[in-house]
């Protein structure tokens, strides 16, 4: 996750860095820097092209070109993590998409019968009132009755299963986000070392 930003020091523009970042790109003016932390204070911003005018500043060549050797396995490393990260992130976002309609499934019943029994309650209350003498009016009060405990009964169901749904869905969306933070580190870690190459590349073709 970018976890703070500093400003261009060619454009201004902001430039997000993640916690262990070393090395970054300015989308806007496509310059380059490395990112050295002295004294606790702000981020200070170094150019590519300052560093590679300096060369090797006393480094071996051989460590240079070991360093260099070392960045194409880490490279290689940090691209399957980000492959990685990208596959369970799609996976976990089909399974909230199963998850979603498996618990509407559950909802639905509950939903349907409380608007049923609601509605035939209301049909007898009707007859009660307006239609019905005698026996039958006795008899459609009693079925009044009961849909109106049966739809009460039903909708404390659905409220139960409504406030499970969204247990559920809060559960498998935090497992989203989290995928969503790792899938960015590991983009964040790619994109610092795939500088630091060519970074240092700069240098070595410099020297030579
Ligand atoms: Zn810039």
């Amino acid at each position: 996750m970018v976890s703070h930003s500093v400003k261009c020091p060619e454009c201004d523009a902001p430039i997000g860095l993640g916690p262990a970042q070393r090395h970054c790109e300015c989308v806007e003016c496509g310059s380059k820097f490395v990112i050295g932390f002295e004294a606790l204070q702000e981020p200070q911003l170094t150019h590519f092209e300052a560093l590679v005018a300096q060369g090797l500043n006393g480094v071996p060549v051989q460590a240079a070109e070991q360093r260099l050797a070392g960045l194409d396995a880490m490279i290689a490393q940090a691209e399957a993590d980000v492959q990685a990260k990208h596959l369970q992130l799609e996976a976990a976002r089909e399974a909230n998409e199963v998850r979603r309609a498996e618990v509407q499934e559950v909802i639905a019943p509950f939903q349907n019968w409380t608007y049923l029994t609601g509605i035939a309650a209301m049909g007898a209350c009707f007859l009660v009132w307006f239609v019905l003498e005698d026996v039958a009016w006795l008899l459609a009060l009693g079925v009044g009755i009961v849909c109106l405990v049966l739809s009460w009964g039903f909708h404390s169901k659905w409220l139960g299963a409504e406030s499970w749904a969204k247990e559920e869905l809060h559960r498998s969306r935090g497992a989203i986000e989290e995928l969503e933070a790792e899938l960015s580190d590991a983009y964040l870690r790619l994109q610092d070392r795939v500088l630091e190459r060519e970074l240092r590349k700069r240098v070595l073709a410099a020297v030579r």
